[in-house]
């Protein structure tokens, strides 16, 4: 290690930025965001700098600089486009043991500025002493959108907590746990999800040595690609103690989650046996209630054909709390990875989603004249064991042989296929091709544009399985 990260006190300090131009404008704008009193020193500056001057957010000499400038300075930065004053600054600061930057220079520099990632108080800085600037500011991006924005106001709400924590619990090491269980429990939860906190429930946590009752978080995972889940739905994988999956859940998401969380599969297995939605229900009372974090992760989204108002209702009823986190629904993923546009001004002004079978499997809980109708899409969920009767339903009821309709079967995964056809012969082909289950039937004149707007390699965006497949 080279460079050695320090995080510099810079309150009510005297610091030097030598250069008025656009690249010293960016450093005081970093600098500002601590109360460090800037000095510049130029004979101009831009009128961004102009401006913070003349509120006092800064202190203008305009001037050239001269080695005095840097008495009495903490920190120097210089920031002219001409190396030789740089190098000059550089020199005499460090004569002076003043550490120094010079912009976008490191060999002349004593301290380089790493990428940051500001959730004050908590700040993260990423750095690559110099060798691989855009990787940082990569890593930077990907640590910006992961991290909660509300970091800054928990661990604030945590300073302001510690002297009580330490006053009430004398060992070290009891101490840690509470703090512990106090970033991973409701408290936190609710500052992070912005709620209201009040000193009630602070107050409960304390009592209960941080460690407080369970919940439950909904989460929709998206159809099948990894890439598709939201950054909440991978936060709450990440925190889960306990996840409960269905099926339809793919094994890259299943990946994702908190390695030595526990991991009970909901959905049927292979010889058919199935856990009963109120023995899912009760599963996640229990759980919650045992003061586990439990994650119930869902395919799609959890309000699209999920069951997850039902198991919400049980929750509720049982005084448990929960969240929800929306998914991509498979009707969505499907049709945006087989490029079939839902809507189309010129195909279809409407848009419905239909479960292809219903609760008691009765076929007049569905309006078919409605989904007959020209100039929309109708997207049937669990549609497969139904498909020749759902065409023929759609065909009594007036929509023609020629209406354009596809099949996307174990869309936006690396097993991905797509039929297209016609209401006259969507079902042959499909069976010709031997589709199975999940599978989405979307019909409407959009389907056609598959044709000219599919771009998902399925195989390439796996090449792994493809080869094991060619060898199978
Ligand atoms: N909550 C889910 C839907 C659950 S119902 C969602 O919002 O997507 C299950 C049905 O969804 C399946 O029978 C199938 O019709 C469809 N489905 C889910 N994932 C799919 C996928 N990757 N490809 C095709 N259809 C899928």
């Amino acid at each position: 290690m080279d460079y050695f990260p320090i995080f510099l006190r810079l309150a009510n300090e005297p610091v030097l930025v030598v250069g008025g131009g656009a690249v010293a404008e960016r450093k005081i704008d970093l600098l500002l965001r601590t109360s460090a009193q800037v000095r510049v020193i130029a004979p101009e500056l831009v009128p961004g700098l102009a401006e913070l001057a003349a509120a006092g957010e800064i202190t203008h000499v305009a001037a050239e600089f001269r080695p005095e400038h840097l008495d009495g300075v903490r920190l120097a930065i210089a920031a002219t486009d001409k190396h030789a004053i740089n190098a000059w600054v550089a020199r005499q600061a460090d004569r002076r043991n003043i550490p120094v930057n010079v912009v976008d220079d490191r060999e002349l520099s004593r301290f380089i500025m790493p990428a940051i990632v500001d959730r004050s108080p908590v700040v993260v800085a990423v750095g690559s002493s110099g060798d691989a600037p855009v990787l940082t500011r990569r890593l930077r991006e990907r640590l910006e959108s992961f991290l909660p924005q509300r970091l800054g106001t928990l661990a604030k709400l945590a300073g302001k907590l510690r002297p009580t924590i330490k006053a009430r619990i004398e060992s070290p090491a009891r101490r840690r746990k509470f703090w512990e269980n106090f970033f991973d429990g409701t408290v936190a939860a609710d500052v992070l999800a912005g709620r209201s906190v009040d000193a009630a429930e602070i107050e409960k946590t304390l009592g209960t040595g941080g460690q407080d009752a369970g919940e439950v978080v909904l989460v929709g995972a998206g159809p099948g690609d990894p890439g598709l889940l939201t950054l909440r739905a991978l936060r709450a994988l990440q925190n889960a103690d306990v996840i409960l999956y269905d099926r339809l859940v793919s094994a890259e998401i299943l990946d994702l989650a908190r390695r030595d969380a526990e991991r009970i599969n909901v959905g049927k297995t292979a010889g058919g046996a199935q856990i009963s939605q109120d023995e899912i229900n009760a599963l996640l009372v229990q759980l919650a209630q045992q003061g586990k974090r439990v994650c119930r992760l869902k395919g799609g989204d959890p309000f699209i054909f999920g069951r997850g108002g039902e198991e919400l209702e049980a929750l509720a009823a049982a005084g448990v709390r929960f969240e929800v986190v929306p998914g991509v629904t498979a009707a969505a993923g499907c049709a945006a990875y087989a490029g079939i546009p839902l809507t189309h001004r010129d195909h279809a002004q409407s848009l419905v989603f239909v479960t292809g079978h219903t609760k008691d499997d009765a076929d007049d809980s569905v309006n078919w004249d409605h989904l007959a109708r020209p100039a929309q899409t109708v997207v049937f969920y669990m549609g497969l064991g139904h498909l020749e009767r759902s065409i023929s339903q759609l065909r009594a009821h007036g929509a023609p042989e020629s209406r354009g309709a596809a099949i996307v079967e174990q869309g936006t995964r690396a097993e991905q296929r797509v039929v297209t056809g016609t209401l006259a012969d969507l079902a042959q082909k499909a069976r010709q091709a031997g589709i199975q289950s999940p599978a989405l039937l979307i019909v409407g004149e959009v389907t056609r544009l598959h044709e000219t707007l599919q771009w998902f390699n399925a195989a390439a965006a796996n090449p792994i399985s493809k080869q094991v497949r060619l060898t199978a």
